[in-house]
């Protein structure tokens, strides 16, 4: 769709943003304003709300709400993924916090879309179109402790009247200083979340990376729920400090059973992680992005381009944020087309391909650029942190392996890439 202005199916009288203009209004937003406040947010750890809340009076933030709740219809639900990861890309250039804050938004919306009943729909996308409401989802439930630490994380579940229990802890809560609502993945056989969660009982991947039969629940909270708290002191980390992933508390938190998002087991039974892989992705080539515009403005202006070397490191940057591009318009494509299980195994191959060409995009551009492009300001120095740290949020070892079990033909996990 390349008009300016369409109009929406249920609102036909008022004008809703075109793909193109959408995007295009992203980009000024991203380049104009995002960009500047990074840093900012960056140092005081702060939710970029000021963002939100212009990507709101800007018509984008339903972007991944269908066209007919009054959204933009971006999101491989609506067979009209590009877009989406576009966007994600555009934000990720500007920011990877609020890329990261802005997926897990948009993720929540394309499940509600794909899962939920008519009349949530109808309720949650309102707030969201309406009233600017930011969603996020939250697995993380982290088993095995690490060195020195004493917290365990986990939430349980306790069925009552009406709906469900939930007490415990959630980290790598991202959004939690700034979401109103979040889908609580929870699993009614114990702590674990999503991720988590333990594999198929013969050890091996089922289908779904899981033990048929999982039940695990996607439940909407009210984040205002005066039992919801957040724990500000856990999230102190070398990057994306500005998605305030912190540890939230649930102390017997209710949730109404009409907040149930689905059938119980259905985010694992359909695989749904899978079409969120790329999307991650997408936010890794928006740094690839800014590194490569950063080292090329710096090249050019210290006069440095006819140095043979610095010169391969242009083309290099520039070859794999191509290289990158064209991956996820493929994988795009697949997802649009109804090729599902292709979109899967290449989704993980694009998030594979990405995670390094991003990486080694940023490392191209310190070495043509020097030290001081290492020292604030420079975008440079926070995309590197903000990158290493968020390439964790999946393990490329595992996605490797993935591949390869596809490759020759074995069970394989495409959501959380389980050993
Ligand atoms: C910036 C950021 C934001 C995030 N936001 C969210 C969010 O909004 N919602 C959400 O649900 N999650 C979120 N996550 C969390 C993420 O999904 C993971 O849960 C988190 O990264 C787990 O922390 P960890 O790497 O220390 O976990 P661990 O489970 O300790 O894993 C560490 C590494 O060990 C590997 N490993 C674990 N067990 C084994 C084993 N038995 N054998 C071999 N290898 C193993 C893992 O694959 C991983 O590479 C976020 C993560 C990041 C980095």
């Amino acid at each position: 769709m390349t008009a300016d202005l369409v109009h929406g199916p249920q609102h036909p009288h008022a004008p809703v943003l075109g793909d193109q203009a959408a995007l295009d209004r992203a980009r000024k937003l991203a380049a104009e304003t995002f960009a500047a406040r990074a840093d900012d947010y960056d140092r005081r750890a702060a939710f970029p709300a000021e963002d939100f809340e212009d990507l709101f009076t800007a018509g984008l933030l339903a972007a991944a709400v269908p066209r007919e709740y009054g959204g933009l219809g971006f999101g491989p639900q609506q067979r009209n993924t590009l877009p989406l990861w576009d966007l994600t890309t555009t934000l990720a250039s500007a920011d990877l916090s609020l890329a990261r804050c802005w997926e897990g938004h948009a993720n929540s919306l394309v499940l509600i879309d794909a899962l939920g009943t008519p009349e949530q729909k109808r309720r949650w996308f309102a707030g969201v179109v309406g009233r600017g409401e930011k969603w996020v989802a939250w697995s993380g439930e982290p088993r095995a402790p690490k060195p020195g630490e004493t917290s365990r994380f986990g939430t349980a579940l306790t069925p009552v009247e009406g709906g469900w229990t939930v007490r415990g802890t959630k980290a790598f809560a991202t959004s939690a200083t700034g979401a109103q609502w979040a889908i609580l993945f929870v699993d009614p056989a114990g702590p674990g979340g999503a991720r988590h969660a333990q594999p198929a009982p013969n050890g091996r991947a089922a289908a779904s990376g899981r033990a048929a039969g999982s039940e695990l629940l996607m439940l909407a909270c009210d984040l205002s729920d005066p039992t919801v708290s957040v724990d500000g002191t856990w999230w102190d980390p070398v990057g994306m400090r500005a998605t305030v992933s912190h540890l939230v508390r649930f102390d017997d938190t209710f949730i109404p059973r009409d907040h149930l998002i689905g059938a119980p087991g259905s985010y694992l039974s359909g695989q749904w992680q899978s079409a969120f892989v790329p999307h991650y992705a997408s936010s890794f080539l928006g740094a690839a992005q800014a590194a490569c515009a950063y080292g090329l403005a710096y090249i050019r202006k210290q006069d440095k381009g006819a140095d043979p070397y610095v010169r391969q490191r242009a083309g290099s940057m520039a070859v794999n944020v191509d290289t990158a591009r064209l991956w996820l318009r493929h994988v795009a494509a697949l997802w649009d087309e109804g090729r599902v299980d292709e979109a899967r195994i290449a989704g993980s191959k694009a998030r594979h391909a990405i995670e390094h060409l991003a990486e080694e995009t940023v490392h191209h551009c310190i070495r043509a650029c020097g030290a001081r492009s290492l020292v604030r300001p420079s975008p440079v120095e926070r995309i590197l942190r903000d990158l290493t740290f968020y390439q964790r949020h999946d393990n490329d070892d595992h996605i490797l392996a993935t591949i390869g079990r596809a490759a020759l033909g074995d069970d394989h996990d495409p959501s959380f890439h389980k050993p």
